[in-house]
């Protein structure tokens, strides 16, 4: 049994797994698709003080090399449930079963789809949620991006850099994202914009994306894009389903926590983007990491003493 897992291997994860291994724990992290989480997608990270700059993709591998160091084992594993036996936590993995007396949730988001008729069939056929995953299979080839935030406007500009034209949907008429980043777009020649718009339909040939309808919420006309891919940035989602029998959300689905990052669960914390809060981005996530990191050491010392 362990002391403390950690349930998702993000900024957040990661950082509370730093600080248990130092405070001398037993410590696992369960992830389940990427360590370091969506900042190892990030083509260049800004807005970390003191590190301005980084590629995320270095962060996250820094950040997991200097957990390790620390005695904290990290496994590629996915967390089906958990369920409470005495102040035991047993968690069901993809390898088998775990137990802990602290458990630190840190999830983090998922990627909200478009809900488009087609969508999920052409996932890897033209449509991408993630421009440094998938933007190099679209070299020199004309593409378009919705979302009018900060990853959307990041995508956007990473992929002027690849593409032959680039075309950013956003169904409002300013953007959330940073204006910085609007005015970099706004000086690429291979980057136009449809504001107030939406896109109704994804077009199809042969399974593969050739198109997308729009309309122009404003004007009330419709027009059809030729794009070969379509990236998709438009918001995230708590993915915290397997948990929400036994830990409280809020109507949203995230986490609600005390400032220690407890949850309504004796033993359960919850760090990073998974949880209710205002700002979602890597220095509130590694932030969480540390208060729940902590906060789940002292509940395991007064369950030892
Ligand atoms: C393209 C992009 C660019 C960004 N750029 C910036 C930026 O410049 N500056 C900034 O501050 N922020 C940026 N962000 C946001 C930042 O990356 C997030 O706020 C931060 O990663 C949140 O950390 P987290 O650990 O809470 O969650 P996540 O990074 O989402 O990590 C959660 C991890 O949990 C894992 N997981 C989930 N469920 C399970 C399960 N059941 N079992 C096992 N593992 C599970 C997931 O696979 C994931 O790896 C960017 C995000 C993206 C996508």
């Amino acid at each position: 049994m362990y002391d403390i897992i950690v349930v998702g291997g993000g900024p957040a994860g990661l950082t509370a797994a730093l600080y248990a291994a130092r405070a001398g724990k037993s410590v696992l992290v369960l992830e389940q698709e990427t360590l370091g989480g969506q900042i190892a997608y990030a083509p260049l990270v800004e807005n970390y003080p003191g590190l301005p700059g980084m590629r995320g993709g270095d962060f996250a591998d820094q950040l997991a090399r200097q957990v390790r160091e620390q005695g904290a084992q990290l496994r590629m594993e996915g967390v089906s449930a958990m369920r409470t036996r005495g102040e035991v936590i047993e968690l069901t993995t993809d390898g088998g079963t775990e137990e802990c007396l602290a458990l630190v949730l840190a999830t983090g988001v998922s990627h909200r789809k478009l809900g488009l008729a087609g969508e999920a069939d052409l996932v890897g056929a033209g449509l991408s949620y993630c421009a440094v995953c998938d933007g190099a299979f679209y070299q020199g080839r004309p593409v378009a991006v919705v979302g009018g935030g900060d990853a959307a406007l990041q995508e956007a500009l990473f992929l002027s850099q690849r593409c032959a034209q680039v075309t950013v949907i956003h169904r409002r008429d300013l953007f959330r994202g940073e204006q910085r980043l609007v005015d970099q777009l706004r000086g690429r020649d291979n980057v136009d914009f449809r504001l107030s718009s939406q896109v109704t339909s994804l077009l199809q040939a042969n399974g593969e994306l050739t198109g997308l309808r729009l309309a122009d919420r404003k004007r009330g006309t419709e027009e059809e894009l030729k794009v070969d891919g379509l990236f998709v940035a438009v918001g995230q989602e708590p993915r915290n389903e397997i948990f929400a029998n036994l830990v409280m959300t809020d109507d949203r689905g995230y986490f609600v926590v005390h400032e220690d990052c407890a949850t309504s669960l004796p033993g359960v914390f919850a760090a990073g983007d998974c949880r209710a809060k205002e700002v979602r981005q890597l220095t509130t996530a590694v932030g969480d990491g540390a208060v729940a990191g902590l906060a789940a050491c002292r509940y395991v010392d007064q369950r030892k003493n």
